[in-house]
C-alpha cells in the first residue's frame, strides 16, 4: 500500500502532493510574530487557511493565542482534534446549527462565537437554556466595518444588538469583532492601510460606545495577512487573525509583496509532451483552485493552465528554455491557499526535500 513517511525523500511521494518547506514556513510564523506581538496585540490565527490542529499548537507555541474557525463544522474537528481555544468567526444560524453548537460547547467551554441579529442570539439563547448548561457562552458582536458580508451596521444597530443580548442570560458579551475583508488584496499599500485605518475608526468608536453603556469589551479583534500590521498600530484594537501568511499564495503575494514566502506547494508530474513547447501536467482543477486567478508554476519559466478536473498545461515561450520532460516533477503554488488546501488529505512537510512531518488536514470539507 502507498504509504509515505517521515524520513522519506520528497521526490518519492506520488502526485498530486501538497508539500510544505518548513524552513519557510517557520520563517513565516517568526516574521509575523516578531512584527505583531512587540505590540502587545494577541495573534488568533484564522485556521480557515490550514485546517489543522496540529499547525494550531505550532502557532500557539510560537506565541499566537487560540485560533478562529469560519464555520461550527470546523471548530467540531479542530477541538476533538485538541485544539479547543476557538473563536468560529461566522454566524450560527438554524436550528440544525444551534443544537450542534449547543452540544459542542457542551464538551468545550472554551468556544467563543459571533452575533448579528437578535434573532440569531435568541435561538442561541433558548437552547442553551434548554440543555441545562449553566455557564453562558462567550460572545462577540459581530461589526460590519465596510466588508458588507456579515456584521450589524456601527452606531445605534450595534447598541441595540447588544442590549437585547445584554437580557439573554446564556450568552455573555466579552467584545467585538469587525473584519475588513474587502482590503486584504488591495494592491497598494498607502490605499490599503488608509481604507483599514478607517474600518478600525469604526471598530474601536464602536467598541468605545458600547463600553459607555456598559458592556465588557475586553477583546476587539480584526484583521488579516494584508491589513495586521495596520491593525495593531490602532489604539483599542487588541487581537488579530491572520490565517493565509503562514503558507502564502500568488494572489497574496502580488498584493502585499514577498514579505512571506510561499512555503506550500503542489507537487505535479509531467504526463504527456503535446508539442514543441507544451506539456500536461497531473494537475487541474480538482487539485489547484481558480477563483483567484491561476496557479504558477515555482520555475516561472513555464506559464500554467488549466485543462480539465485532472490536468493542466505548461507551456514556455522559447527554444531557449530547457524543455520539460515526461515524468518530470514540476511545483505549483496555489493561487488561493484556503480553497487550495481544502483540495488535500495530507501536508508533506519536508526539510531540503526529506518529509519531517506529516498533517492530516483535519477540517477539510467541513462547510457547515
Ligand atoms: N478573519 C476572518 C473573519 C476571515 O474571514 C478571514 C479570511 O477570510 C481572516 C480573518 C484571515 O484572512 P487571511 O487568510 O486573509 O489572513
Ligand atoms: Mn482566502
Amino acid at each position: 500500500m502507498y504509504a509515505p513517511k517521515v524520513g522519506d525523500s520528497v521526490q518519492s511521494l506520488d502526485t498530486p502532493s501538497m508539500v510544505v518547506d518548513l524552513d519557510l514556513m517557520e520563517a513565516n510564523i517568526k516574521k509575523l510574530t516578531d512584527k505583531l506581538l512587540p505590540t502587545g496585540v494577541s495573534i488568533r490565527p484564522h485556521l480557515k487557511t490550514t485546517k489543522s490542529a496540529i499547525l494550531a499548537k505550532k502557532l500557539a507555541a510560537a506565541g499566537c493565542k487560540g485560533g478562529c474557525v469560519a464555520k461550527l463544522s470546523e471548530a467540531e474537528v479542530i477541538a476533538e482534534a485538541g485544539f479547543d481555544d476557538l473563536l468560529i468567526t461566522c454566524e450560527i444560524i438554524g436550528a440544525a446549527k444551534v443544537k450542534r453548537l449547543v452540544e459542542l460547547y457542551r464538551k468545550h467551554r472554551q468556544i467563543r462565537i459571533v452575533v448579528d441579529s437578535a434573532l440569531g442570539a435568541s435561538a442561541i439563547n433558548e437552547a442553551l437554556a434548554t440543555s441545562g448548561i449553566e455557564q453562558p457562552i462567550n460572545v462577540l458582536i459581530d461589526l460590519d466595518v465596510g466588508l458588507h458580508r456579515t456584521g450589524v451596521a456601527a452606531g445605534e444597530p450595534a447598541l441595540a444588538l447588544a442590549r437585547h443580548v445584554r437580557t439573554l442570560k446564556h450568552l455573555k458579551i466579552i467584545g467585538i469583532q469587525g473584519y475588513e475583508g474587502h482590503l486584504q488584496h488591495l494592491h497598494d499599500r498607502a490605499d490599503r492601510e488608509q481604507q483599514c485605518l478607517e474600518s478600525m475608526r469604526t471598530l474601536t468608536s464602536t467598541a468605545e460606545a458600547l463600553r459607555q453603556d456598559g458592556f465588557d469589551m475586553g477583546v476587539v479583534t480584526t484583521g488579516g495577512t494584508g491589513t495586521a500590521e495596520f491593525c495593531v498600530t490602532v489604539p483599542g484594537v487588541n487581537e488579530v487573525q491572520p490565517g493565509s501568511f503562514i503558507f502564502m499564495d500568488t494572489d497574496y503575494r502580488n498584493a502585499v509583496g514577498p514579505f512571506y514566502s510561499n512555503s506550500l506547494t503542489i507537487l505535479s508530474t509531467v504526463l504527456s509532451r503535446q508539442g514543441p513547447r507544451a506539456v500536461t501536467i497531473d494537475t487541474g482543477l480538482k487539485s489547484l483552485t481558480t477563483d483567484s486567478g491561476l496557479a504558477e508554476c515555482k520555475d516561472a519559466r513555464y506559464v500554467y493552465g488549466v485543462l480539465g478536473d485532472e490536468h493542466g498545461s505548461l507551456t514556455w515561450e522559447n527554444d531557449g528554455t530547457p524543455a520539460l520532460e515526461v515524468g518530470d516533477v514540476v511545483e505549483m503554488i496555489p493561487s488561493h491557499i484556503d480553497p487550495t488546501i481544502n483540495l488535500h488529505d495530507f501536508y508533506y512537510a519536508h526539510r531540503k526535500g526529506v518529509i519531517e512531518e506529516i498533517w492530516p488536514v483535519d477540517s477539510r470539507g467541513k462547510v457547515q
